[in-house]
């Protein structure tokens, strides 16, 4: 839910239908549904005097129209499941989008900080708020982060480099790579984290190591069939934005960001025509350097890899009127670059490694249900990282697709994911078996300092 608002003096004089005084939606569903919300005015013609007195109807009303009242509209968010979200990310800076997979209907999507839209209807009491929470510059309330933040997705994206690399026939199941903590040829960058060992692809993924991904990204970029390593560069990023990333999803929230996928004319800019190499832009792989994603993006990625490669543009509303009329655009199937089931099947096999003895979610794991997980640190330039946990489940048949991301909350397995599958358990089974994680999670409060949680969770 958005807000509405008196409209504004521009806007009466360039639409016919507002006079000064009329209320208009503002942001939300009450702005991109507005026509369908608003209704038809009524009309009645009066005959005045001199003295602009009414003394009769013109014509007995016979150019007199009824109002007509706004089309009711049938929105896909599951209130319990919003409410649980809100409650859940109460004292956290951040965002959460779920997704239903097979139909792109989000399910919740919360940013919070959060405001009170009653506090936003009218009068003098609106132009409070809005003076508090404009003036309020560390919560910034208004902000949207789900749709309109973009943060360096970090880990979660070697799902998408994965895909890509065994679609070109450059890895499979049984690649390894070694994880020398670092990466000798670009002076130790990235650095890895201790996790034993090389890695297979499902274990790479499970254990998230960073090597491995400089290598498949190197490999995707520098591959034979582009003797020009610009090519390949262009081709890894066209495959990347079929995933949806680089480009606005078109929801039917009002504003959605398009994120960041940087073209090779940026990279000419920052470092000359011909003064870069796959080696200089390698973090791309592991998700970090100028490569960004809204959280609405980040969820809809897990869900492509739910429905194994393919994506309904995520929509909150799912019918308008009586005849619960649905925009064709979020019926259209939108088809990722990567069509292989086979592909999928070994990266899910990974994800839900990351919730077995030994994955970087393992404590968030849930006993009945398979749920399949990609934890992510989000790179933050200005302070401490962002915890991200993306995840779909059931394995078979997903009914839900998340993504959690958590502001300076450092690694994602600690305070994305328990937040994660809170929310599956919810949606699934209407509780949760984790009563004292669920207190937990609720009363901390990450944004005044004062974390609650002192043992580690993870
Ligand atoms: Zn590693």
């Amino acid at each position: 839910m958005g807000y509405v608002g008196e409209v504004s003096k521009e806007k009466a004089e360039k639409d016919t239908y507002y006079k000064e005084g009329d209320y208009i939606g503002k942001s939300g569903i009450e702005m991109s549904y507005e026509e369908a919300l608003r209704g038809r005015k009524g009309v009645q013609y009066e005959i005045t005097d001199v003295h602009n007195k009414t003394v009769g109807r013109y014509m007995q009303g016979k150019y007199d129209t009824l109002a007509i009242s706004g089309k009711p509209l049938y929105s896909s968010i599951d209130a319990e499941l919003q409410e649980y979200g809100e409650r859940l990310m109460r004292g956290k800076k951040g965002a959460v989008v779920a997704i239903e997979p097979s139909t792109g209907e989000i399910l919740c999507l919360i940013s919070s900080p959060t405001y009170d839209p009653n506090s936003l209807v009218s009068g003098k009491e609106r132009n409070k708020s809005f003076a508090r929470m404009y003036a309020d510059t560390i919560n910034v309330p208004l902000f949207n982060r789900a749709l309109t933040a973009m943060y360096p997705p970090g880990s979660i994206f070697k799902l998408i480099d994965a895909l890509i690399a065994q679609n070109d026939g450059l890895i499979n199941r049984n690649t390894s790579y070694p994880c020398q903590m670092g990466y000798p040829p670009m002076g130790g960058k990235p650095k890895c984290h201790a996790h034993g060992g090389g890695k297979n692809l499902t274990g790479s993924i499970a254990a998230s190591c960073n090597s491995y991904y400089s290598y498949v990204f190197r490999d995707i970029v520098d591959q034979r069939k582009y003797p020009n390593f610009i090519d390949g560069y262009n081709h890894w990023r066209d495959m990347v934005k079929t995933f949806g990333p680089g480009t606005r999803l078109g929801t039917d929230l009002p504003h959605d960001k398009p994120g960041n996928v940087p073209s090779v004319e940026y990279y000419n800019k920052v470092f000359g025509k011909g003064g870069w190499r796959s080696n200089t832009i390698v973090s791309l792989g592991i998700g970090q350097a100028e490569l960004t994603l809204v959280p609405l993006q980040m969820a809809n990625v897990v869900a492509i890899i739910a429905n194994k490669g393919f994506y309904y543009t995520p929509h909150c509303i799912k019918g308008v009127g009586k005849e619960k009329y649905l925009d064709p655009k979020f019926k259209t199937k939108h088809l990722a670059a990567v069509q292989k089931q086979e592909y999928y099947d070994i990266v899910i096999e990974g994800m839900e490694g990351a919730l077995l003895p030994g994955g970087t979610a393992f404590a968030s794991r849930l006993k009945d249900i398979v749920v399949c997980g990609k934890t992510g640190t989000a790179q933050n330039p200005h302070g401490k990282d962002h915890a991200v946990f993306l995840a779909f489940a059931p394995k078979e048949n997903p009914k839900i697709a998340i993504a959690c991301l958590v502001e300076n909350a450092g690694f994602g397995g600690v305070w994305s994911a328990p937040i994660v599958t809170l929310l599956m358990e919810k949606y699934l089974k209407g509780k949760t078996d984790r009563p004292e994680l669920e207190k937990r999670i609720m009363e901390a409060n990450l944004i005044d300092g004062s974390i609650l949680i002192t043992d580690k969770i993870d």
